[in-house]
């Protein structure tokens, strides 16, 4: 099995740099790098990460003499009973969300395959402090409103755990079974990713038919002009899904191949993510780089029924300002 590096190829620049030009005169400007890596021990708190890399458990530090708990165990010894000493627990993982999580949308390269993810601090059932953790949603797009101050939550582990917090991320309990919840240790392979309810549409009308018909004209006329550009062909390369685009007065599908985009009148059933838009606007003011669709997103104008499908939305939206710039 390849191991993951530290730091994702994604992140790291081509060798080659590029020419600026400054006041008239040619600069020649390389990419090149400087990197510090160092290993870092978790000391006496290696139990927690063990038991959470390892046996799928969170434990915490309960004090034998006032017996507050605290989760991550972040001290032996209970600094409020003269160091009184601590004995490991196990906690549960189900617990309560302390404020309402803020969204992260844009990330440095780092956490760029994460987003958009919650950021926030849980108390677990049986514990007195709080746990950072990231959250997410199985309904589609992480959008405000769905976490809350004292939402409740279940701690859900990644298939593949290093021994670090981000083994572990936050579900909605109300987004899963008497079963899931249930269960001890769960696993992010036991999650229907599936599952995404759409958001609910308005009724098509002769209206919104019309307006259907006219903005997918116009959005072919901006698809074909995307795929003629060199640039914006670019931001594709090597990427391929296939998208389900619903709006009220009709569907069409946009595929992304490999450094071609192609949209035609018509859904699909071999979609990879869907897309629904209460107004076909919103998508084409995107792809035509007068708007854009990840603010759109985030003001619940546009919906996707995958979160990890952002990064196909910042393609989409980096080819409309590619294209966009080479105009220039
Ligand atoms: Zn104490």
């Amino acid at each position: 099995m390849a191991k993951k590096k530290i730091i994702p190829g994604a992140a790291i620049p081509p060798e080659e740099g590029r020419t600026l030009t400054i006041d008239g005169k040619d600069y020649l400007e390389l990419n090149d790098a400087m990197h510090t890596f160092y290993r870092r021990t978790m000391g006496e708190h290696s139990p927690f990460f063990f038991a959470m890399r390892d046996e799928k458990k969170i434990i915490g530090a309960k004090c034998t003499e006032c017996g507050i708990v605290r989760v991550p165990p972040m001290a032996d010894y209970c600094p409020d009973c003269n160091f009184a000493v601590t004995e490991a627990i196990d906690v549960a993982d189900p617990g309560k969300m302390l404020s309402t999580p803020p969204i992260t949308y844009f990330a440095h390269s780092l956490f760029q395959e994460q987003v958009p993810f919650g950021r926030g601090r849980v108390i677990l059932d049986g514990a007195d402090t709080a746990l950072s953790i990231n959250v997410y949603t199985t309904t589609g797009i992480l959008v405000p409103g769905i976490f809350h101050k004292g939402t409740e939550i279940k701690l859900v582990f990644r298939d593949k755990r290093v021994g670090r917090v981000s083994d572990v991320f936050g579900l909605p309990a109300s987004e899963l079974s008497e079963e899931q919840l249930a269960t001890k240790g769960l696993q992010e392979k036991d999650i229907s990713w599936e599952a995404a309810t759409e958001p609910k549409m308005p009724k098509a009308g002769a209206k919104s038919k019309s307006v259907f018909e006219k903005t997918l004209k116009a959005m072919q006329q901006v698809v074909a002009d995307l795929n003629d550009c060199e640039r914006a062909k670019k931001d594709i390369a090597g990427w391929k899904r296939t998208i389900l685009v619903k709006t009220p007065g009709g569907n069409c599908t946009i595929r992304i191949d490999d450094g071609d985009l192609s949209i035609k009148k018509g859904g699909t059933t071999k979609q990879d993510f869907v897309m629904v838009a209460k107004k076909p606007n919103t998508i084409l003011n995107g792809l035509a780089y007068k708007g854009s669709l990840t603010e759109a997103i985030m003001m619940a104008d546009l919906w996707i029924s995958k979160n990890i499908e952002f990064m196909t939305v910042f393609k989409l939206e980096r080819m409309a300002r590619s294209l966009a710039r080479s105009r220039k």
